[in-house]
């Protein structure tokens, strides 16, 4: 695997490895691999001829007082991982490279970008649509493969994609679950053992609004009521939003449908995490 710091030289490698009409596949990341990012290259390396990830721990999408400096950082790990599944190019850039000195322009995904995370988090879909639109027009894959996990970061991609005719599919990958059901996440490596069973409380949360689903229950406010019931019973589980919206514009709806999103963001302690289902 080759690794790629510049990204002059990134571009001139990836040009050649979409010569002679191969499929270039891109999986980025923000590093500390797991099962969940394994699966989005496994996915890539099976759909595109050629394939590249990337590694960037994006200072543009953590506002002040969030936790870019003890964000988890496994880089050797991680390229032996990618290494492993026969990755042809990662690229890694540090700061300085992504964003010099008097780089001003930003990516604004107006509306879907303010919602949920976006709500939460002012400012946050903006670094991510500035860093991957940067890493597109760096790479120019034919398909982009992303974790459903974080599913509106997905929808704010899917907006800017179009708005901005990138010439790129992208890919939404299933979320990847510890077996008890816990969603991977970098972020569980901040997770006690008493905080990691707290953190259940997010999965347990869906599972019964799915259960309620399928038991006929289609009114959000009920699904939502059930869904807090769940989330109270835990101790020191402060929760962000727990929402039903339509998965393209993360807008309210008053009845879940095939396709909803169904989402929550709880913080455990410090450590803010997100989990969701799509209604089936
Ligand atoms: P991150 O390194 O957290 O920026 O994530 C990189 C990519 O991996 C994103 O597209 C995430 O949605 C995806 N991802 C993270 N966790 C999971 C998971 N548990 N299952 C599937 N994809 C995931």
């Amino acid at each position: 695997m080759q690794i790629v710091t510049k990204v002059a030289e990134m571009q001139d490698v990836c040009r050649k490895l979409r010569l002679n009409g191969r499929m270039l596949g891109f999986v980025p990341t923000m590093g500390a691999l797991h099962a969940g990012h394994i699966s989005l290259v496994r996915r890539a390396r099976a759909e595109c001829d050629v394939i590249s990830a990337s590694i960037f721990v994006n200072p543009l999408q953590f506002a002040p007082g969030e936790d870019l400096a003890r964000y988890p950082r496994t880089f050797e790990e991680d390229c032996r991982l990618l290494e492993a599944e026969n990755v042809d190019v990662l690229f890694a850039p540090d700061a300085a490279e992504m964003y010099p000195q008097g780089a001003v322009t930003t990516v604004s995904v107006a509306g879907v970008g303010d919602r949920l995370d976006g709500a939460s988090r002012p400012g946050h879909f903006t670094g991510v649509a500035t860093v991957v639109a940067k890493l597109f027009h760096v790479v120019s894959p034919q398909r982009a493969y992303f974790g459903q996990k974080d599913a509106a970061q997905l929808a704010v991609l899917r907006q800017m994609v179009r708005d901005l005719n990138f010439h790129v599919e992208l890919v939404g990958c299933a979320i990847v679950r510890d077996p008890d059901g816990l969603a991977l996440s970098s972020r569980n490596k901040y997770l006690s053992s008493m905080e990691r069973a707290r953190a259940l409380t997010l999965h347990r949360a869906l599972r019964q609004i799915e259960h309620m689903i399928a038991s006929g229950e289609r009114r959000t406010a009920q699904l939502i009521a059930g869904g807090m019931e769940i989330l109270k019973t835990a101790d020191e589980v402060r929760v962000d939003y727990l929402s039903i919206v339509n998965a393209n514009t993360l807008l309210p709806v008053t009845s879940a449908e095939a396709g909803t999103l169904v989402a929550v963001a709880a913080y455990i302690g410090t450590t803010r995490l997100i989990d969701n289902l799509l209604v089936a």
